[in-house]
């Protein structure tokens, strides 16, 4: 199967192109589909097998797609709320959604721990799309007002497993609520 195959717009086509990739993996070839109908999903993959794709991809064009319907007045609103355990891990997926989202105009940003909450806030106050955060600080910005989960259409749990054997039970429960 070939990424053509797969029903997807013209911009993400180009940027896999960009990227080298023509075949899905097989989590994109069996994620892509269901989650471009809307669907919800639980997916288990190892690491390196393109899972971050596998739900990257589908987002892109369902928020691509919104947008073509949405007024273009005012700031961007976060549609879609990636939670993962590590910065490490969420600015990979940020810069994943940076290649495969190139020619669609969405804009994402990653909030971390560890760090100011300057440039984090500066970003969210500018207006995104796609917010990729690790739980403490999507908390701690989500108390102080910064982030509002009220447009939110699309909401994915990275590495579900591993938040859960990190001890974030608590805070993976209260950002899922
Ligand atoms: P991940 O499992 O999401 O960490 O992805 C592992 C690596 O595979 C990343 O470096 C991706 O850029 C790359 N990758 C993801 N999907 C594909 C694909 N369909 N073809 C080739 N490489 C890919």
């Amino acid at each position: 199967m070939l990424f053509n195959e797969l029903d997807l717009i013209e911009p993400i086509l180009n940027a896999l192109k960009n990227e080298g990739y023509t075949t899905p993996t097989p989590i994109q070839q069996k994620s892509i589909p269901i989650i471009l109908r809307g669907q919800d999903l639980l997916g288990c993959a190892q690491t390196g097998t393109g899972k971050t794709a596998a739900f990257a991809i589908p987002i892109i064009q369902i928020l691509h797609n919104l947008k073509a319907n949405l007024p273009e007045r005012g700031p961007r609103k976060i549609r879609t709320l990636i939670v993962t355990p590590t910065r490490e891990l969420a600015i990979q997926i940020g810069e994943s959604f940076n290649s495969y989202g190139k020619g669609t105009g969405l804009r994402n940003t990653v909030v971390f721990g560890g760090v100011s909450q300057h440039s984090q806030v500066t970003a969210l106050r500018s207006g995104v799309d796609i917010l990729i955060a690790t739980p403490g600080r999507l908390l701690d910005l989500c108390a102080q007002g910064y982030i509002s989960m009220s447009d939110l259409s699309i909401f994915v749990l990275d590495e579900a497993d591993r938040m859960l054997d990190m001890g974030f039970v608590v805070d993976v429960k209260k950002s899922s609520a």
